[in-house]
């Protein structure tokens, strides 16, 4: 964050900041944390690996049968018509064959089991006569084939992971086929989160008149339920500058992210707005974005601060498209599997104002010739969280999009592997 210098060049004369501007503003300014710590590969799953994973061991380790057949050395392969070979030992996986294959003979080898030297050939079960202890065995093998040679999967001394991996299921596999159990990944992120709001309740408590439960504590927590996070609760905060300042201040002091909801508008009762201009690390942007116009950003001491807007649907927008990008950036992840955005055709009308970037609720489903189709889930009000909870995607309605007909194509976000 040592870079983050309060003065936005990027906001126009309207006192908007682009969707895009604001990001980019956003991943140069959170630094990556620093720090590790041991984990089993088994708990790995969605970690960053904070240091390359070299081979100490060939994989293959050993030179084996990729199938249940015949091995042989390749200078008895007949070259024309057939030829008789006795069976002159057994190879299982897991149980080699040590004695000598002689000349006139094969050896019988099922998957996996190791091709003992000098044998180069395995033929298929399939494709021999087996009688009387010995195959007949015809022209059309070559040497090399069904065998898989020591080390052509993984070199002993490669580097098979890099640092920054973001490590999936086959990378774990990976790694015990190197027999590595414990490996280092980055620490976990600490994210603090705040609800604000005199009106706001906790579950459990009776809000009496004016009053509404804190849905954005329980949208942001879950949403942040993921591999490589830790969640600090600091609860609901009272409407009042100086505590406000207090617990995020305190909150500082360990977390590396503070999410807050609420109270960044220009509203006479947007406290948190009040409460952190004055510290003058904190921006707060009204960005061309619906839902989502109002965020705060910047750091108070070494934590990243996103005061995310109070409306329930605007914390959810803002958090998948500011929030999250920030957090992979921190946690120093460099190749996670890509949550596509893609193409669909809109069912039907859909209405956008220029010079703002729209992000609606969608339901996306595909017609019988596998084409994408989207619809909105109907009202779009910020604060009409079940238009999110019927969705199954974003609709992502670009800064310079112009209102859509139906028919026609516009970019949608699947909620799979977002949320
Ligand atoms: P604010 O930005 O603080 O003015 O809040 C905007 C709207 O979001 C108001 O209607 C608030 O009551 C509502 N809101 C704020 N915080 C929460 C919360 N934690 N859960 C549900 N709604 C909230
Ligand atoms: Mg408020």
């Amino acid at each position: 964050m040592n870079n983050f210098e309060p003065g936005c060049t990027d906001i126009d004369e309207s006192g908007l900041i682009s969707v895009k501007d604001a990001l980019s503003r956003i991943l140069s300014d959170v630094p990556v944390i620093q720090g590790y710590e041991r984990l089993n590969i088994e708990k790995a799953r969605g970690r960053t690996l904070y240091e390359p994973v070299i081979a100490a061991i060939n994989v293959p380790a050993f030179t084996n049968s990729a199938v249940d057949g015949y091995a042989l050395c390749s200078s008895g392969l007949p070259v024309q018509g057939e030829c008789r070979l006795e069976i002159g030992g057994r190879a299982f996986a897991g149980i080699p064959y040590n004695g000598e294959i002689k000349s006139g003979q094969c050896l019988r080898i099922m998957t996996g089991a190791p091709v003992p030297e000098g044998l180069d050939v395995v033929i298929m079960q399939e494709h021999v006569v087996n009688k009387d202890n010995a195959i007949l065995i015809d022209a059309r093998h070559q040497a090399g084939q069904n065998i898989r040679k020591a080390g052509e999967d993984i070199q002993q001394g490669q580097t098979i992971l890099q640092t920054g991996k973001y490590l999936t299921p086959p990378d774990i596999g990976l790694m015990a086929s190197l027999g590595i159990a414990e490996i280092n990944v980055t620490r976990r992120l600490k994210v603090a989160i705040a609800s604000t709001g005199n009106e706001v309740f906790s579950l459990g408590a009776a809000p009496g008149a004016g009053g509404i439960y804190d849905s954005n504590h329980y949208s942001l927590l879950t949403a942040l339920d993921r591999p490589g996070v830790d969640v600090i609760n600091l609860g609901i905060l009272e409407d009042e500058p100086a505590s406000l300042l207090k617990s995020f201040h305190e909150a500082s002091d360990y977390a590396d992210v503070i999410i807050s909801t609420g109270g960044v508008s220009a509203g006479e009762a947007d406290y948190t707005k009040t409460a952190l201009q004055a510290s003058g690390q904190v921006e707060f942007w009204k960005v061309a974005l619906k839902p989502g116009r109002p965020l705060a950003f910047g750091k108070l001491n070494h934590a990243a601060f996103f005061g995310l807007p109070g409306n329930p649907v605007a914390v959810m927008v803002t958090f998948y498209q500011f929030v999250m990008p920030a957090l992979e950036k921190m946690s120093g992840t460099n190749n996670k599997p890509i949550a596509p955005v893609f193409l669909a055709k809109a069912s039907a009308s859909l209405r956008k104002k220029p010079g703002r970037t729209e992000i609606l609720r969608g339901i996306i489903e595909q017609d019988e010739r596998g084409d994408w189709l989207v619809k909105s889930t109907g009202q779009q009000g910020s604060g009409i969280l079940s238009s999110m909870s019927l969705a199954n995607a974003f609709i992502i309605l670009d800064h310079e999009s112009p209102s859509i007909k139906a028919g026609e194509w516009v970019k949608v976000q699947p909620f799979a592997g977002l949320l």
